[in-house]
C-alpha cells in the first residue's frame, strides 16, 4: 500500500526525542523555545509560538486579531475544515472566496470582487485566511494590497507550506500578513507528531499568542496587576486562554526534522518533476507552478480530464486504491460539509472549487517515496486510462 503522504524519521530524530525523555523537562523546558527560535530564523520572521497543532494556532491567531461575535472571516473553500472552524470557535461567522482555476488557491480576482460588494453592504471581513494549497503560496502581495484598501487582517494558513518560497523569500516571513500558521502533523512536510506554530513580526501579537497558548497566564511583572505585597502572586491569569502548549518531546522531534527540511522539500520537488514528465500525454492536468515561487509540494494534485476517460472520478479513485495506491482528495469544498450546509451554504456556491472537487486526485508524494512506488503509481494511472 502506498499512502499519499508519510513521515520520514531517522536515528537523529529518535535520539533527539530520547534525550528529552531522559532530561528534566518533558514540557515547558528549553527545547520548545529552541524549536521556535530555529523555525523563526529559518523563516526570517521575528517571533514563533509553538502550539499543540495548527488548528490551535489558527484559533489563537483569530483571537489575537480580536475576532469575535459579529465578525466575519473569509477563507478558501478548498482547504481542510480547520481553516474555517477557527472563526467559528471565536463566535464569528465564516464565508468563502472561490478559487483560481490554475493554482486552486483562493482567487485574488474573486476576493477583489467580493470585497467591493461587501463594502457596499457594509459587511467587510475582519480577517482573511489564504491557504497555501499543496505548498504553493497564494498571491500574498496582491492580497496584502487589498487588505490596505479594505482594512482586513491576514492569517496565512501555511499548514502545507513550510520550506516553500514566495518571491524568493521563505513562506512564513509574514511580509504580507499578520500571522502565519504551520502544521507539523505527520503527513505534512516536517513533523513533531502533532504540532503547529504561529509566526509573526508583531511584538504585541506574539505576546498575546503566548498568553492564549497557556491559559492566559503570565508571571511577568509588567503584565501583573498590583496586589497586596503580603500575598503570594507568582502568576496571574489576565486573559481567557487555553492549554495549547507543545511538549518538549514534540519540539525535539520538530527541531531535529527541521535540519532536513530543505532536503525533504528538494526530494518532493524532484518527485513532482518526475510525475510531470511521466504523466505527459495522459488525459489529466498536472499542477501548474508559479515561476516566481517554490512549492514545498505537500501534495501533488492531478485533475482528471473525465470527458476523455471512460470512468467517473470515483471509479478512478477506487480502482487506484484497489491497486494499492492510496490516492486521496484534497479537498471537498468546506461549505459542502453537512455542518456548513446547515449554516445555509448551498451546493454551487463556489463554482470553481466545486468543479475542482469533481476532478481532483492527490497521488502519493513524500520524501521517502521510492522510484518503484512512483512507477507503481504511474502504472496504476495508465492502466485505468487504457481506453483513452
Ligand atoms: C493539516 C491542516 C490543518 C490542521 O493542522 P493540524 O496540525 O492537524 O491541526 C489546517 N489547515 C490545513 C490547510 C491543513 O492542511
Amino acid at each position: 500500500m502506498i499512502p499519499y503522504g508519510k513521515q520520514d524519521i531517522n536515528q537523529d530524530d529518535i535520539d533527539a526525542v530520547i534525550q528529552v525523555l531522559r532530561s528534566d523537562f518533558l514540557t515547558q523546558g528549553p527545547v520548545v523555545p529552541a524549536f521556535e527560535e530555529a523555525v523563526s530564523t529559518y523563516c526570517k520572521v521575528k517571533y514563533g509560538i509553538a502550539v499543540s497543532n495548527a488548528t490551535a494556532a489558527l484559533h489563537i491567531a483569530c483571537l489575537a486579531l480580536d475576532v469575535g461575535q459579529g465578525d466575519i472571516v473569509w477563507t478558501s473553500p478548498n482547504t481542510f475544515v480547520a481553516s474555517a472552524n477557527c472563526a467559528l470557535y471565536c463566535g464569528a461567522s465564516v464565508d468563502f472566496v472561490d478559487i483560481d482555476s490554475k493554482t486552486y488557491n483562493l482567487s485574488v480576482d474573486r476576493l477583489a470582487e467580493k470585497l467591493s460588494i461587501a463594502k457596499k453592504g457594509g459587511i467587510l471581513p475582519k480577517v482573511v485566511i489564504p491557504v497555501h494549497l499543496c505548498g504553493q503560496s497564494c498571491d500574498m502581495e496582491a492580497i496584502h494590497e487589498l487588505s490596505k484598501v479594505y482594512g482586513f487582517k491576514i492569517i496565512e494558513d501555511a499548514s502545507h507550506a513550510i520550506g516553500g518560497k514566495y518571491k524568493n523569500q521563505p513562506i512564513g516571513n509574514c511580509k504580507f500578513s499578520d500571522i502565519t500558521v504551520f502544521s507539523f502533523h505527520p503527513v505534512k512536510i516536517i513533523t513533531s507528531g502533532e504540532g503547529g506554530m504561529a509566526l509573526t513580526n508583531d511584538e504585541y501579537l506574539a505576546k498575546k499568542l503566548r498568553l492564549l497558548r497557556s491559559h492566559g497566564i503570565s508571571n511577568s511583572k509588567v503584565d501583573m496587576e498590583e496586589r497586596p505585597t503580603e500575598e503570594i502572586w507568582n502568576y496571574q491569569q489576565i486573559e481567557l486562554g487555553y492549554n495549547y502548549r507543545m511538549t518538549d518531546i514534540q519540539a525535539a522531534l520538530g527541531l531535529s526534522q527541521l535540519q532536513r527540511l530543505d532536503e525533504f522539500v528538494a526530494k518532493r520537488n524532484v518527485i513532482a518533476k518526475n510525475y510531470d514528465e511521466l504523466l505527459k500525454g495522459l488525459p489529466l492536468v498536472t499542477p501548474w507552478q508559479d515561476p516566481n515561487g517554490m512549492s514545498s509540494f505537500h501534495l501533488y494534485v492531478i485533475r482528471l480530464n473525465l470527458s476523455q476517460i471512460n470512468k467517473t472520478q470515483k471509479e478512478v479513485y477506487e480502482e487506484m486504491r484497489n491497486q494499492g495506491v492510496l490516492v486521496n482528495l484534497h479537498y471537498i469544498p468546506v461549505y459542502r460539509q453537512p455542518y456548513f450546509e446547515k449554516m445555509g451554504f448551498d451546493k454551487g456556491y463556489c463554482k470553481e472549487a466545486e468543479k475542482y472537487f469533481t476532478e481532483a486526485m492527490s497521488i502519493p508524494i513524500f520524501a521517502k517515496l521510492t522510484n518503484i512506488q512512483m512507477g507503481q503509481t504511474i502504472n496504476a494511472i495508465k492502466s485505468l486510462m487504457i481506453n483513452f
